[in-house]
């Protein structure tokens, strides 16, 4: 049987890491098995819906290089995918078990709910609809629709007995009828499913072999399973993934920090460490392997390798894979992803000139060692394009050191400036530690006025890099130019 699996997100919210990592195992499962990734809008809770949500969808899977199968925009032979253009399946099947006993028009009022609900608190009971509806006559419809009241439709689950079901991971479970949600509404009164109806219908008409979704819908399963009985149909594979954590052992969510996939984005994380840590959350392939790209995970996934455990997302660990992927990248193909960061930054003019283009293009190789996150570029090559007009005090004079000795510094310094245009890093090195013996300081500090005077920051790729970048005119200006400040006292 072909493996046919979806990812069914309601756009009501931008992409996190938790949606994001569903549509990944869903996508790695169908492609290792050599079936089918469907992605299906469940649009129908209109309030909550928004234009955004949907185009963020669109442009994190596309970022992400995941692609589907059958789904809005590409179709498929059980479309549509996108809920709000199924209602009238939804009304037709919730008719239907009406008609087989399965269901019924339950016409209630929001007020009379409301004194139900107002009652149940005072008895201290859990809500739930008391079936008022569930055995009406007939003729006690008819007067009630005479009435102009649009009833709801409710599924009728049993009054006794267990439904049992299976999940992939959690195994066998079974729940006592009488503990079910009381006749939940499968049609509202304005024709629109509720969730539990559209999804068992679609997921049946769209040949679902298997659900993998968040552990928050395991609750749903036996409502959705009596759906499923109703019906007459087989329910497919239930997997509910292991949740993700924040390091506190809490629910991830934004306390930690950033859960969108745009954020993550914008602050210049790479799709592949992206898509490589997430995929780690709750499942690993052995207990070593670490990197994976796309085309490995599309054929390595298996669903035994999930974790029952929760999992962990550790916000350092992603990053740490995102400096490795920024140093695997190419230096060509790191500029034209920097290129942004720096024009919105105004770091170079938009697009570059070709002096700036050669600077970066020389830069690349120099800030890939330092790069967290592409976002960084600015503050870290920044010095090449513009002087530093200003520098911090505390910055530029070493601790042990006062302003007489700094100023000795960069005198010192602005007599080789040649130097460090002329011999490499390996070859300048003891003509430095030469230097600092006869001032009495060390290579270190020695090194840091340098750093903070030419490039404003103490974080910099490494500085004779830097300067033969630079180049001894430019340099020596700064240099002057600090010695100037200093003396001037100026911060
Ligand atoms: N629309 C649901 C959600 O947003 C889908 C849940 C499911 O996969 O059944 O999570
Ligand atoms: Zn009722």
């Amino acid at each position: 049987m072909e493996v046919r699996v979806r990812y069914a997100p309601s756009p009501t919210g931008l992409q996190h890491i938790g949606g994001v990592r569903t549509a990944l195992f869903n996508y790695f499962f169908a492609r290792a098995n050599g079936g089918k990734f469907l992605l299906r809008i469940e649009d129908t809770d209109r309030e909550r819906y928004s234009d955004e949500s949907l185009e963020d969808l669109y442009s994190t899977l596309e970022w992400l290089g995941i692609k589907w199968d059958e789904g809005p925009i590409v179709g498929g032979s059980c479309g549509p995918y996108v809920q709000s253009e199924r209602t009238e399946l939804y009304r037709e099947y919730a008719r239907k078990l009406v008609e087989t006993g399965h269901a019924y028009y339950c016409y209630c009022t929001s007020e009379r709910l409301e004194q139900l609900r107002e009652k149940q608190k005072v008895e201290k009971k859990e809500f739930g609809y008391d079936r008022k509806c569930r055995d009406l006559s007939e003729e006690e419809q008819q007067k009630l629709r005479d009435q102009g009241i649009r009833p709801v439709i409710r599924l009728k689950i049993p009054l006794d007995g267990y439904t049992e079901y299976e999940d992939f991971l959690l195994g066998k479970m079974k729940k006592k009828n009488t503990d079910v949600n009381p006749d939940p509404i499968l049609l509202k009164s304005d024709g629109f499913p509720t969730y539990h109806l559209a999804n068992v219908i679609d997921d049946h008409f769209m040949g679902i072999t298997h659900i993998l979704r968040a552990q928050e819908w395991i609750p749903s399963i036996p409502l959705h399973v009596i759906l499923y009985k109703a019906f007459g149909w087989e329910p497919p594979v239930y997997c509910h993934l292991p949740m993700v954590m924040g390091s506190d052992g809490q629910k991830l969510s934004k306390r930690h920090g950033s859960t969108s996939v745009r954020d993550f984005r914008a602050k210049g994380y790479l799709p592949e460490a992206i898509l490589n840590y997430v995929s780690l959350i709750g499942w690993s392939y052995d207990d070593s392997r670490e990197f994976f790209t796309r085309e490995e995970l599309e054929r390595l996934f298996t669903l035994d390798k999930l974790n029952k455990a929760p999992g962990v997302f550790d916000y350092k660990k992603l990053d740490w894979f995102n400096g490795q992927y920024i140093r695997k990248k190419s230096d060509d193909e790191l500029m034209a992803l920097l290129i942004p960061y720096l024009e919105k930054a105004g770091t170079v003019s938009t697009p570059m000139t070709e002096a700036e283009t050669a600077v970066l293009k020389a830069a690349v190789p120099l800030a890939k060692e330092r790069l967290k996150y592409l976002s960084d570029i600015p503050e870290v090559i920044g010095f090449l394009f513009k002087a530093p007009e200003n520098y911090c005090r505390e910055d530029l004079i070493p601790k042990k050191l006062d302003q007489t000795k700094t100023l000795e510094i960069l005198d010192v310094l602005s007599g080789m400036l040649d130097k460090f245009i002329t011999m490499s890093e390996e070859e300048i090195e003891p003509v430095l530690r030469d230097k600092c013996a006869e001032l009495g300081v060390k290579l270190g500090d020695f090194l840091m006025v340098l750093r903070v005077a030419v490039t404003g920051t103490r974080i910099s790729p490494p500085i004779v890099g830097s300067i033969k970048l630079l180049g001894a005119e430019e340099t020596e200006r700064r240099i002057k130019n600090t010695i100037n400040l200093l003396k001037s006292g100026d911060k």
